[in-house]
């Protein structure tokens, strides 16, 4: 079973990816049994791929444009599926992705302007079949995120990356974009409010994934 997280910079997903990891892995969700689960995340998850995601997020691709930003981190995507998620989904595991297709649409789609159409069609060569059971979009007002994220990088001693950087309106067209996907496709999504306590977000998230993923 292949579940993914959406959302803005400071949605909390790395947090609450731990915490759902942690929970299925003791059975807590009232199944039987604990089963493997794989936590991962995009862009990178894959050595290859995580080289990608360094290069991209250090601003050397900008210069070259959205749609190229696309193609490496189609490029990035292509490895990842190939070397960690397809071969755990045989195994029967549980994957669980911070961003994936989603935040290309958002990202290089409807805050960098690449035609959805383009976006489709790489995801139809790169991804095919290997699409998410479920997807959860973090939802929070952009301001409330980036004051997370840029917190949460001087507790790291580090600047902003290349996207936070973004002036608000463009953190504005990406939660817009999430939520129109969410629309769009409510059988995948489940928008999950994202202002709550971590331990309240971590508890409406665990109820979407029993309500979604009951079995
Ligand atoms: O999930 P995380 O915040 O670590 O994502 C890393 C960065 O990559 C984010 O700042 C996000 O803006 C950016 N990104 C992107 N396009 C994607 C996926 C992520 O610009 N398709």
């Amino acid at each position: 079973c292949f579940i993914t997280f959406e959302g803005g910079e400071g949605a909390g997903k790395s947090t609450q990816i731990a915490r759902l990891a942690a929970s299925l892995r003791a059975g807590a969700d009232g199944r039987a049994g604990a089963r493997e689960v794989v936590t991962t995340r995009e862009p990178g998850g894959s050595p290859r791929a995580e080289r990608i995601r360094s290069a991209v997020l250090s601003g050397v691709a900008k210069p070259y444009g959205p749609f190229a930003e696309a193609l490496l981190f189609a490029a990035a995507r292509l490895d990842h599926l190939a070397t960690l998620i397809r071969p755990s989904l045989a195994r029967g595991a549980v994957v669980l992705c911070d961003r994936f297709g989603d935040s290309t649409r958002a990202y290089q789609g409807a805050a960098g302007g690449v035609e959805p159409g383009t976006l489709s069609a790489l995801e139809r060569v790169v991804v095919g079949p290997t699409r998410p059971d479920l997807t959860l979009i973090l939802d929070l007002p952009p301001e409330i995120g980036l004051a997370r994220a840029r917190q949460r990088d001087r507790a790291a001693a580090r600047g902003p990356d290349r996207f936070e950087a973004e002036a608000l309106g463009f953190h504005q067209r990406l939660r817009a974009a999430f939520l129109a996907i969410a629309a769009a496709e409510p059988a995948r999504c489940a928008v999950i409010d994202a202002q709550g306590s971590p331990d309240t977000v971590a508890a409406a998230i665990r109820e979407a994934v029993a309500a979604r993923l009951p079995h």
